[in-house]
């Protein structure tokens, strides 16, 4: 067997970065506009600062004018609320995102029913979610988008392929199937209450891993040659204080039946902020009603 294609998101996403960084200076040049990109840090959870930090330098990085605030773990849902309607009324902000977890007093459907649809940059409003089920547009949430990109690398033609889709969330899992379908995968989604789920995902030619189980998804239940995507970010006590990163694949079994596969960390992880800058600029256009500036 072929050793697997290492499908590299950390230096896929630094193109598509270097590409946004090139459009963002043109729209900068001719029209005079900066996209501006906010996020809203709930509480302290270091994981989410990580992320937080990480989109704040990936935008500055290509041109976008990024904004920050964060409340504290204490701070209510009137005033988380409140500051996703400052975002909404600010003219000089294209699109932004609240970071999940919020803490439990915070009611994440119903804030993120307060983002405006035409600012939501992660694409979890409803209003995005119909769109992008039905066929009609939208803006598609980060993850998938990242996904599908990786696949790309490794499959040019998906129409009549086994998609198996481990996970049902509705920002990773479900979009994730749906734009699958849309490139006439036969597709599978499965979940905790899936039965015999090694089976399941040995039909796949492309198993994506949305699930948050370190290392679920063994070697022997991959089909040979599969695409493998993995979304997973679990972090392993190793004692000592110390921890490492893992995802949903058992990587060093995978890597050796699949045909492609994305390495944790460098896989999804980078293509989901460079995808989350890419709908930014897009809502900024959209909201000037032009097209996405060239190169
Ligand atoms: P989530 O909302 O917790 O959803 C997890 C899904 O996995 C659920 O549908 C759940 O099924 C299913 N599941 C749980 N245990 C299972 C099992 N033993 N067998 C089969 N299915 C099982 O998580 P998420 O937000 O989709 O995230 C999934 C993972 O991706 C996490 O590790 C997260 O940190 C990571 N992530 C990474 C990125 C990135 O940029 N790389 C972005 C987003 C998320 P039920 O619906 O039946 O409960």
């Amino acid at each position: 067997m072929a050793e697997a294609q290492i499908l590299d998101g950390k230096s896929l996403a630094a193109g598509i970065r270097a590409s946004l960084a090139k459009r963002v200076a043109r729209l900068k040049r001719e029209r005079g506009i900066t996209p501006g990109i906010a996020v809203l840090l709930v509480g302290d959870d270091p994981a989410s600062q990580i992320y937080v930090r990480n989109k704040a330098k990936a935008a500055a990085e290509a041109g976008f004018l990024p904004r920050e605030v964060k409340l504290p773990a204490s701070a209510s849902e009137t005033e988380v609320l409140r500051t996703v309607e400052d975002f909404n009324n600010d003219d000089a902000i294209h699109g932004f995102l609240v970071q999940l977890p919020l803490p439990p007093q915070v009611d994440a459907l119903r804030v993120i029913d307060a983002v405006d649809p035409a600012k939501d940059a992660d694409g979890f409003h409803v209003f995005n979610a119909g769109l992008v089920a039905s066929g009609r547009g939208g803006v598609v949430p980060a993850t998938p988008l990242g996904c599908m990109a990786l696949i790309r690398l490794a499959r040019r033609e998906m129409a009549g392929l086994e998609a198996v889709v481990i996970g049902r969330s509705n920002s990773v899992g479900k979009p994730t199937a749906q734009l699958l379908l849309r490139e006439n995968c036969t597709v599978t989604i499965a979940h905790s209450r899936s039965k015999d789920l090694a089976s399941i995902a040995r039909r796949a030619d492309i198993l994506v891993a949305a699930v948050g189980k370190g290392e679920l998804v063994r070697g022997e239940w991959i089909k040979p040659g599969a695409t493998v995507i993995d979304v997973g970010i679990n972090r392993i006590d190793l004692g000592g204080g110390k921890s490492k990163i893992v995802g949903d694949v058992a990587y060093d079994e995978a890597v050796k039946v699949a045909g492609a596969i994305t390495p944790v960390p460098g896989g999804v992880g980078p293509m989901t902020i460079a995808c989350l800058l890419q709908n930014t600029l897009m809502l900024c256009c959209s909201r000037l009603g032009i097209d996405l500036p060239g190169e």
